[in-house]
């Protein structure tokens, strides 16, 4: 083969983009060298470590033992052995450095030994088909790479642009095409005819910013949409660098802060919300207890009985406005994180004669059962507060069963916990309908709960109460036999580090 028909075949190796037509090509070389011998070619397989015959379905019959392989990789030179099937093979490794690529086996039986000048022409051969397979291999990992970098790209929800050092684009996602209203950008476009000018601006000076200070902070801009909304985004960057280091361009995140700009809104409305049922209660609050005092005083004076009967009903009326004030007080003390507990040593039991005088609680179509266990030991309660659970259960389980019946109040001591239930015969709640019950504002829709009047607000803060006792609320309950409210606190008797704080506070 002379020097021009080997070049040839070596550019057309070289310039191939397809691993068969390169072994097609060495075994063509190979066999115009040997004059039409026998020749099989493998290539290597790095993860199972064997060699498989190069082309497909080609059956490629002289392949060496592994340990002549072995031998053939490991002294990087042709060996001629003896072959299984008889005759001898010469074994020509392929390689790239120290990477094997493949290996050439050359049927030598009837042509003996190959003078050096051929065996030079085959190794060549070889060397050429190796460094031609290894760019391929190069070439496919590294599409392989792009794809997966490419799709990791097009599934992040935020927007990437990336721009080189001259600030021309390189590449943008989807998610940035969409935001930023552009088409795919055309290859090599400065930045600042690819995106709107307010994102170009904060661009430029977020790159301003790292040269002068080494970082930048995000920044944000407001772009209108197609539909002509404000689409607030932020807008951030990183510098880009290459494997020595050096700053080749920037990524550009942007995020679409549309949804996080409304629930900062919502939180502050709900802030000012709460603020203003904390204000107005608060200031209700006052007149009306003036109102219900100079009340009660006129009743102790007045003695004429209808006049008596009349600041009666206003008394009574005023300890419910007070009620509803203190509801809404509280919840907004709970939704504010600002619900504290006074806690002191207390007999449960105490608090329920206390809390059968209050008028909510009383009712004359209901019998009201009061079973309070005798082994009820004294423990750190708010007073005030586990009054209101007991007032806010009792009181529903009189309004829940307006038809009347029995209303059992328990308390029992349960393993360290007191345990209290409030059972009535009413109306019950849908199982649907009770993982709600304890949410503010919450009520049952339906038309026997209508007729009830509420604010949906006593669960909650019955819940709020016990959650700071450390204790869990539920309820058992049957539609149209009635329903059982449970409270468990734990029995305590020392006070928690913080709450001795803020008992002496
Ligand atoms: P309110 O009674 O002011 O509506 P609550 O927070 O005390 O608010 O109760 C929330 C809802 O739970 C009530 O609207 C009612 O539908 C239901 N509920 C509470 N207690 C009972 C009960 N004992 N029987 C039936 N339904 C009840």
């Amino acid at each position: 083969m002379d020097t021009t028909a080997l070049s040839q075949l070596a550019r057309r190796m070289l310039s191939s983009t397809n691993g068969e037509e390169v072994a097609h090509l060495l075994r063509e070389g190979v066999c115009h060298v040997t004059g039409g011998a026998e020749v099989s070619i493998f290539l290597w397989d790095a993860p199972t470590g064997r060699l498989r015959p190069a082309a497909p379905g080609v059956k490629e019959s002289l392949q060496p033992d592994p340990e002549v392989t072995d031998a053939a990789f490991r002294e990087a030179e042709p060996i001629t052995v003896p072959h299984s099937r008889g005759g001898f093979i010469t074994a020509v490794p392929m390689r790239v450095g120290d990477r094997r690529i493949g290996l050439l086996a050359l049927d030598v039986s009837e042509l003996g030994p190959l003078d050096p000048d051929r065996l030079a022409t085959v190794i060549l051969l070889a060397e050429h088909a190796a460094t031609a397979l290894s760019s391929q291999r190069a070439i496919e990992e590294t599409r392989g790479q792009f794809a997966l970098l490419n799709n990791v790209l097009e599934s992040i929800t935020n927007g990437i642009v990336t721009i080189d050092a001259e600030r021309r684009v390189v590449l943008m996602n989807r998610n940035a095409m969409a935001m930023l209203g552009a088409g795919t950008p055309k290859p090599r476009v400065a930045l600042a005819d690819a995106v709107p000018a307010p994102v170009a601006d904060a661009v430029g000076g977020l790159i301003q910013e790292i040269r002068d200070q080494g970082f930048c902070m995000e920044r944000r801009v407001t772009l209108k949409s197609a539909g002509g909304e404000d689409l607030p985004l932020a807008v951030s960057l990183s510098p880009l660098r290459d494997p020595v280091a050096s700053n080749v361009g920037f990524i550009i995140v942007l995020r679409d802060m549309t949804a996080s700009e409304e629930l900062e809104r919502l939180r502050h409305l709900d802030e000012l919300k709460s603020q203003f049922v904390a204000n107005v209660s608060h200031e209700l609050k006052t007149p009306l207890t003036s109102i219900k005092a100079y009340t009660e005083a006129l009743i102790d004076m007045v003695a004429e009985e209808q006049p008596k009967q009349f600041l009666k009903v206003i008394d009574e009326e005023s300890d419910r406005l007070l009620y509803l004030i203190n509801d809404l007080l509280n919840v907004s003390r709970i939704q504010s994180g600002r619900l504290k507990m006074h806690l002191e040593m207390t007999a449960p039991g105490a608090l329920v004669q206390e809390v059968l005088k209050i008028a909510r609680v009383q009712s004359e179509k209901h019998e009201v059962v009061v079973d309070v266990a005798a082994d009820l030991p004294e423990m750190l309660l708010d007073r005030d507060k586990i009054k209101e659970v007991l007032i806010n259960l009792l009181s529903n389980a009189v309004k829940y069963s307006p038809k009347g019946g029995r209303v059992w109040l328990r308390l029992k001591k349960l393993e360290g916990n007191l345990q209290i239930e409030v059972q009535d015969e009413g109306m019950g709640i849908a199982p649907e309908n009770r993982s709600k019950l304890f949410q503010a504002f919450y009520r049952v829709d339906n038309s026997s709960t209508y007729e009830v009047s509420g604010t949906g607000l006593g669960l909650a803060i019955v819940k709020a109460i016990v959650d700071h006792h450390g204790g869990r609320v539920w309820v058992e309950s049957e539609v149209g036999h009635g329903s059982t409210f449970y409270a468990l606190l734990p029995i305590r008797t020392e006070a928690r580090r913080e709450e001795e704080a803020s008992l002496r506070g």
